[in-house]
């Protein structure tokens, strides 16, 4: 059976990522599931375990002493090293700005093919088939490559189901130097909004709030909804604009795409590029006080009144359910 690989970026405290898991699912529908790590130290038994219990059979963990300083250079010489190693039929990682660096350039060393922010992979007769969702949605595209393995970058929240949790085998691997060094000058987070809800990509349910909201001081609505959800914040382009919320928060086709289990649509018209980033959620209830509002075409719940008026009542229900 012919392995797949998972790049598998561990978290700031050196966890494994809710991620990890819908990689791994990925990597094996099209076969053996193996997770590559790159680290600047030695891995843990907990992480091991958790590895596996995600699903890689092997963990090919690579140590870079120059991993902190060098960017992503290492990053792309250990999944180089591993494709070497386990000549796998796909490559998959996911798809932030870091994932599709590194798939970028991977590709290019491999002289390979790759496709951004796939939602689907399936094997067909060994070869691995990536779908995407293209023109705000309107159309999917069935990619295969024909030159080295698939890379890819997975859409958060796009591959469903689990693989079998396993012992994962652990090979470890020290990187020689950078070949291209690179230095990181100055390092800031400035711009980050720190809260403690979830991460927007990668949430299983987002609250959103668009226009309809109508100011700064009546956004905060919609993070109470999500807040009693347990659910990340999210927004429309024209509540971004107004100032409501920071540009971080943007959902669709010029901000950030979202495919969680919940999305819900407070005040938001449901204009084709805000559906771009959204509309692969697995549940979107919408509330609006326009019945003919364009969201209420791909919500699966839709309540058309006053969010004002509702969204108060869904709290208390949460609260007292
Ligand atoms: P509106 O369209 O103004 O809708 C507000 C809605 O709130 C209305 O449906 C109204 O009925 C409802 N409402 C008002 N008051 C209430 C109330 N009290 N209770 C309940 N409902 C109420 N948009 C994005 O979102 N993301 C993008 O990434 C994005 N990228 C774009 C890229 C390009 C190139 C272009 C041209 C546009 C882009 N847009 C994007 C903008 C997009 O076209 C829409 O203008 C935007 O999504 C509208 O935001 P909205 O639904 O909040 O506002």
């Amino acid at each position: 059976m012919t392995n797949a690989l998972a790049l598998i970026g561990l978290t700031p405290d050196g966890t494994v990522p809710p991620a990890a898991a819908a990689l791994l699912a990925g990597a094996a529908r099209l076969g053996t599931p193996v997770a590559v790590v790159v680290t600047g130290g030695a891995l843990d038994e907990p992480t091991i375990s958790a590895l596996g219990a995600s699903g890689a059979r092997q963990v090919l963990h690579y140590t870079a002493d120059d991993l902190a300083e060098s960017l992503l250079t290492p990053v792309v010489d250990a999944l180089a090293a591993a494709v070497e190693s386990a000549q796998p039929s796909a490559v998959l990682l996911e798809n932030v700005i870091d994932g599709r660096e590194v798939a970028g350039r991977l590709a290019v060393r491999l002289g390979s093919g790759m496709v951004v922010d796939i939602v689907d992979i399936r094997d067909q007769d060994g070869l691995p088939v990536a779908t995407t969702s293209v023109l705000g949605g309107a159309y999917t595209v069935e990619s295969v490559t024909d030159g080295g393995p698939l890379i890819a970058t997975v859409r958060q929240g796009a591959i469903e189901g689990t693989a079998a949790a396993v012992t994962a085998e652990v090979i470890s691997a020290a990187l020689p130097p950078s070949a291209m060094p690179s230095a990181v000058v100055e390092s800031s987070n400035d711009a980050q909004v720190t809260s403690g809800r979830p991460e927007l990509r990668a949430a299983t349910r987002v609250v959103s709030g668009g226009r309809g909201l109508q100011s700064k001081e009546n956004f905060v609505l919609v993070e109470q909804l999500a807040d009693a959800l347990g659910a990340a914040v999210g927004a429309s382009r024209a509540a971004v604009d107004a100032g409501y919320v920071p540009q971080s928060a943007q959902v669709g086709q010029t901000g950030v795409t979202v495919s969680p289990q919940l999305y819900v649509a407070l005040g938001i018209s449901g204009a084709i590029q805000h559906r771009a980033g959204m509309q692969t959620a697995k549940t979107i209830v919408a509330i609006n006080r326009d019945p003919d509002a364009p969201i209420f075409d791909i919500a699966d719940f839709g309540i058309v009144g006053d969010v004002f008026t509702v969204v108060p009542q869904i709290i208390e229900k949460i609260g007292t359910a």
